[in-house]
């Protein structure tokens, strides 16, 4: 049967778009951390809508599930193949076509598969902006970033990538294709079926195209990275900068000095804008068209210090030391995958929480394993913390045998707190059983309804998301 599939699949998209050798797999069969694995039959790489659905109805008539994957940069095991299911990953890495810009509706329509940094790009070549902006940007794609519902640095002034979609075209599983690639911004003709496969990380279609909003452009910014005593002082500055900054703040990150050492430790050419260390620090961006940002920003620092909620301020002089901050915030990932051993926890909380959250869950963790290092970053105006974790002296086995207890007191103080366990990366197969425990059996009833509905036979993703 999977010779027979194998066959089909390469007479229905040719045959350099099916990959079975297993060099040409291993890419795709491993996540980014490379902590998640699996295996799969085949990689198969339409070039178009018609061939996804082509593809998705040939292993629904063969019974083979189906894992879609845009870039594979998602953090939540989403798109790896499960070794428990049959399975072909359908990659949309060959869909990158921008099908139309309209400066007129403010609009992009761009196929599934293509970058998120080549999306921004497209949107500066017409003068407008597409504002979700990621560490991940110039690998993740269009797919990825609307069935994770992703968000990123700009969520505070943009919102997440919900807010941005207007319009979807998605193959459902049995390979009937769903146009909803409607540009429209007022639609009440029902239920508003493209929100089912924002967030659904490819449990419910392979999402092939979208139509997004376009922004006006914002050229000017003003960027500085703060030293700050603690959280409480982070989340106060959060309606200081609003006040004085106008509607214009687009970024108020927060940085942990474990978090920024493990950036000046492993990446390469990263320098500390201070001369001595610092227990926090907080990288806020302005962004405007006309406006003076710089303004803007001196007067809302001078307020902070003031204040006594910033003790150091590196204000970004040029382009290139804009960008040479930003590396320190966007390198953290990268850093703490070079670094070993890591737990990564992607919560969020009531803004209002954060501060004692932070100050509560250390004890809890010295209890479960003494000495491990909490490398806490994340967008402060979400209420959005990656609190990971990375292996004390002791090494990386004694976090690896604690992590089940480590994440465990984690997600239990952030649920004590009316948070949420996973704020963006998604459940994907990483976080799938744990969200059983923090969602009402009402919830977890309606999700399995809306997944047996839309796939009765669970060949979409299978063993993702849904618990
Ligand atoms: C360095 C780094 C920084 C990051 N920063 C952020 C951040 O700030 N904010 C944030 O939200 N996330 C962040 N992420 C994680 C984020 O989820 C991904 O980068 C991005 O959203 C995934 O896009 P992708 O194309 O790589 O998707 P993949 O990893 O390929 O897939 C992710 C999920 O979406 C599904 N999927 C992919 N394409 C499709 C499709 N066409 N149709 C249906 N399902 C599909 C997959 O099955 C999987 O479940 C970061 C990741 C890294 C590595």
């Amino acid at each position: 049967m999977t010779r027979s599939l194998l066959h089909q699949l390469a007479a229905a998209l040719g045959d350099g778009a099916v990959l079975t050798e297993p060099d040409d797999l291993a890419s795709y069969v491993t996540d980014w951390t490379g902590a998640i694995s699996g295996t799969t039959m085949a990689v198969v790489r339409p070039a178009d809508t018609a061939g996804v659905a082509a593809a998705v109805r040939l292993c629904a008539e063969s019974g083979v599930a189906v894992v879609p994957q845009g870039g594979n940069t998602g953090l939540a095991g989403g798109a790896t193949p499960d070794a428990a299911y049959e399975n072909v990953v359908l990659s949309l890495s060959r869909m990158r076509r921008v099908r139309d810009v309209d400066a007129v509706a403010d609009t992009i329509t761009v196929d599934a598969g293509v970058v998120l940094a080549d999306l921004q790009d497209a949107a500066h070549a017409a003068n407008r902006l597409f504002p979700l902006s990621l560490g991940s940007e110039g690998s993740c794609t269009v797919g990825g970033i609307v069935s994770t519902n992703a968000g990123g640095t700009s969520v505070l002034r943009y919102g997440m990538m919900r807010d941005l979609v207007l319009g979807l075209e998605v193959v459902l599983p049995d390979g009937r294709v769903w146009d909803g690639l409607r540009p429209l911004r007022k639609d009440n003709t029902g239920y508003d079926l493209k929100q089912l496969f924002i967030g659904a990380e490819g449990t419910l279609g392979v999402v092939t195209a979208a139509v997004l909003r376009l922004l006006p452009d914002v050229p000017r910014r003003a960027t500085a990275l703060l030293a700050l005593p603690d959280v409480g002082c982070a989340v106060a500055m959060l309606p200081l900068l609003r006040t004085h900054t106008g509607g214009l703040l687009t970024a108020w990150e927060l940085i942990n000095r474990e978090a920024l050492g493990l950036v000046l430790t492993h990446l390469p050419g990263a320098r500390d804008p201070f001369g001595t260390p610092h227990a926090w620090y907080g990288l806020v961006e302005l962004a405007g068209g006309s406006e003076d940002v710089e303004g803007l920003l001196e007067s809302a620092l001078e307020a902070a210090v003031e204040r006594e909620l910033v003790v150091d301020a590196v204000v970004a002089g040029s382009r290139t030391q804009r960008a040479a901050l930003w590396a320190l915030r966007e390198g953290i990932s990268e850093a703490q995958r070079i670094g070993g051993a890591s737990i990564k926890h992607d919560v969020t909380l009531p803004i209002a929480e954060l501060a004692e959250f932070v100050a509560e869950i250390g004890d809890l963790l010295d209890e479960v394993l003494p000495g491990v290092r909490r490398v806490t970053y994340g967008h402060v105006g979400d209420g959005n913390l990656h609190y990971n974790l990375s292996a004390p002296p002791s090494g990386d086995a004694a976090l690896r045998a604690s992590a089940p207890d480590l994440t465990r007191r984690v997600y239990d103080a952030v649920a004590g707190r009316g948070g949420s366990i996973s704020a963006e990366h998604g459940l994907g197969s990483l976080k799938r059983e744990a969200a059983a425990s923090y969602k009402s059996d009402v919830e977890i009833d309606l999700m399995r309804s809306v997944k047996q509905a839309l796939d009765p036979r669970g060949l979409m993703n299978p063993g993702k998301v849904v618990p």
